[in-house]
């Protein structure tokens, strides 16, 4: 028993990170059999994201303003500019309490074997956001895998061709892990110790 809706629900699921035809069709089905009113829910819930949730002008994060509330903050230190893949992982080093520069959110990172290049996340906007001219030192805090160190490096060059001082989150933080997932302490020694 085929039907277009149906089909058309489990295709649309899938477009989620991690979820296959079979993950897709059970949350089809569970919604559709069990869940009618949190459907509904969520398919308002994903219509009202997507129509107001939008990108900071100036660090490119999540924000339902023009510019977001951590730019507009006067009590950051404008000076220092923290460089992270995702708004979630901005928001683990906010719940660290031990940053209070500002920062820029890559939207991603870079990954050749995806065909994700340098041009692909926020590269050229970072390089204009960091020149100028009161940003003093860039801190790297993109993830500690393979493809996080990759970004780091890339975004460490063309950064310190620009004249400015760069430095990296290293030591205590796992190798391989994402940030969203070390815990607090983890974190504000890491900035500490940047280097
Ligand atoms: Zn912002």
């Amino acid at each position: 028993m085929a039907d277009a809706a149906l089909d058309a629900l489990i295709d649309s699921l899938r477009c989620l990170p991690g979820v296959g035809q079979k993950s897709a069709q059970r949350m089809a089905y569970h919604l559709l059999q069990h869940d009618r009113p949190s459907a509904l829910r969520l398919a308002q819930a994903l219509e009202t994201a997507v129509s107001e949730v939008k990108h900071c002008a100036r660090c490119y994060t999540f924000s339902h303003e023009p510019v977001c509330e951590v730019c507009l903050d006067e009590a950051r230190e404008r000076q220092l500019l923290c460089v992270v893949e995702s708004p979630a992982d901005q928001a683990a080093l906010e719940r660290t309490g031990s940053y209070r520069g500002l920062y820029f959110v890559l939207m991603g990172r870079i990954s050749p074997l995806d065909g994700i290049g340098p041009r692909d996340i926020g590269m050229s906007a970072l390089l204009e956001r960091a020149s100028d001219g009161v940003v003093q030192e860039v801190i790297l805090a993109t993830n500690f895998h393979a493809e996080g160190e990759a970004t780091a490096h890339v975004l460490s060059e063309q950064l310190r061709a620009r004249g400015l001082k760069v430095t990296r989150l290293a030591r205590g933080v796992p190798v391989g892990s994402e940030l969203e997932y070390v815990d607090l302490g983890t974190i504000a020694h890491a900035f500490m110790d940047r280097r």
